[in-house]
């Protein structure tokens, strides 16, 4: 209600760069707030989507110079969509309340008529003739798409600095990167470009963004959200998930894209949860493992110290926060870095000139090839196919991609063994807040260890949350939740109630203007 007549008054005075104060003295811009505050608005027509969607191609307008969030903009198709959604909000039409949201996609999933680049040179160049399903589903739940978010070429990476085109910032502190690979996509929401946007996840794509960028990322189930239309990585780990503000948002975004999908072998056969029945403020008598790996050396003091104040805040709230173990974590990172390459460089032989992208002319096929191969992929890409091929070869399949495959079976007997008696377990997101631009850009090893606490969880195919949970000189640190395979209902529990318990959880100020904190 309160929100309704500030935005009355706001609209009065001309919508777009009036900040109004809030209880507090707090202030409050259109670009901050959630998709379920702007969907009330919507409803009560305070406010149209056509006007919503300006707001934010301003927004983009006046900061993504700095943040360079997207590879493409989609300012009329987006336009042409509120246009439609605010027709049919006149007539009554029943809406979803997501219907008139402005949002990003990560530039891995295919928009039809619309470039999906990867970020890579190799699809610079490439209109995709079909809607992944996740578009599908957003187009029909009435959202407004207002570009493609850069990304990690091919998704591999965790800083956005192996973009094909150009690296992101982070809207916190532009000095730091903005975590990877789903970097656009988070610092889209973060820095107030879009309502929410998808990412998606293979190692912790979704998660370390999250993190980095203060915004809050779920990895679903792997099965729970369609595959189809997202270009692959690798294949048994990708998932697609939600980048919001808060819980509820993510709850709602949940709700839109998850469920059994045909086109999809790999999706599992269940009906679409209402994700916002989980958004309860109670964990009385919940039991939370502490898995004592993830908070061994490596570990920032800062970071630990909120997380010790997350466990408290837990155990004030009446759940029961123990230590537990998983003993192949450390195997984990090794594992992975086997099995995605591997997958990737089978995925990745399709890119050939031939069908589709970047072809570059030669004397003869091979030349083809090899010529278009070798300008199309970025450095990082070719090492993780020449990785994946080695250990796919003869001779070492065995002794590389088996060996791998028997540790993934060990990493989540791990979680299955404390999933016996624990709901569900809390760890850093990431040992240490974002680090700076070119930090690690010429170290790949130190780059792969960015995913140390994420990793595991792609191997197990659970369910995983990353919460913003304060900040450290001014950089936000994330806190996971870890879950039963299609229990993201008590992530979004345990999540809601952190998120109503302290504002800690809450967006940080990002660039300037429109802060809400
Ligand atoms: N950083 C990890 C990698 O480069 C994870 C990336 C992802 O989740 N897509 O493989």
């Amino acid at each position: 209600m309160l929100l309704m007549k500030k935005m009355a008054v706001l609209k009065s005075h001309g919508l777009f760069d009036i900040v109004l104060e809030m209880r507090g003295g707090a202030s409050l811009s259109l670009t901050s707030l959630t998709a379920h505050e702007l969907s009330e608005l919507l409803d009560k027509r305070e406010l149209s989507s056509k006007e919503l969607t300006v707001a934010h191609l301003e927004r983009i307008g006046s900061v993504d110079d700095k943040v360079k969030a997207f590879t493409t903009l989609t300012a009329e198709h987006a336009l042409l969509q509120a246009e439609e959604i605010d027709k049919k909000r006149v007539h009554g039409e029943k809406l979803s309340p997501l219907a008139g949201i402005p949002m990003a996609l990560k530039d891995n999933m295919c928009t039809r008529g619309i470039r999906t680049t990867c970020s890579s040179k190799i699809l610079e160049d490439f209109v995709p003739p079909y809607d992944a399903t996740v578009t599908e589903k957003l187009n029909s739940a009435g959202t407004v798409l207002l570009g493609k978010c850069n990304m990690d070429e091919f998704a591999m990476g965790s800083s956005t600095e192996n973009s094909g085109f150009f690296a992101t910032r982070n809207p916190h502190d532009l000095n730091a990167v903005p975590g990877g690979s789903s970097g656009g996509s988070a610092a889209a929401v973060a820095a107030q470009e879009a309502v929410f946007a998808l990412g998606s996840d293979t190692g912790g794509s979704i998660r370390l963004p999250a993190s980095f960028c203060g915004v809050v990322g779920l990895k679903p189930t792997y099965g729970c959200v369609s595959r189809y239309g997202l270009i692959a990585y690798a294949s048994s780990l990708d998932q697609i998930g939600p980048l919001t503000r808060d819980m509820t948002d993510c709850a709602l975004v949940m709700s839109a894209i998850a469920g059994h999908d045909p086109k999809d072998s790999t999706s599992a056969p269940m009906d679409i949860p209402d994700y916002s029945k989980y958004l309860v403020n109670n964990v009385k008598g919940m039991k939370i493992g502490l898995p004592k790996e993830y908070f061994g050396a490596g570990i920032d003091p800062q970071v630990l110290a909120y997380l010790q104040q997350a466990i408290g805040k837990l155990e004030e709230m009446g759940a029961i926060c123990e230590e537990v173990s998983l003993p192949h974590t450390m195997y984990a990172l090794p594992a992975y870095y086997i099995i995605a390459p591997a997958e990737a460089s089978s995925n990745l032989a399709r890119y050939d000139g031939v069908q589709y992208g970047l072809r570059v002319e030669a004397e003869d096929i091979v030349s083809m090839y090899c010529k278009t191969r070798s300008q199309g992929f970025g450095d990082e890409v070719k090492r993780r196919i020449m990785l994946g091929t080695y250990a796919l070869s003869s001779g070492y399949y065995d002794a590389y991609y088996m060996k791998a495959l028997k540790v993934r079976t060990l990493v989540k007997r791990d979680f299955d063994h404390v999933f016996e008696n624990y709901d569900c377990l809390l760890t850093p997101t990431s040992p240490t807040v974002a680090f700076n631009h070119g930090e690690k850009a010429d170290d790949p090893l130190t780059m792969y260890l960015s995913d140390i606490c994420t990793i595991p969880v792609n191997l197990a195919g659970i369910p995983s949350l990353s919460l913003p949970f304060g900040q450290v000189n001014g950089r936000p640190v994330g806190l996971q939740l870890i879950g039963k395979a299609f229990d993201e209902g008590t992530l979004l529990r345990v999540g809601y109630s952190l998120e109503q318990s302290t504002n800690l959880t809450k967006p940080l100020p990002a660039l300037k203007g429109g802060s809400r904190a």
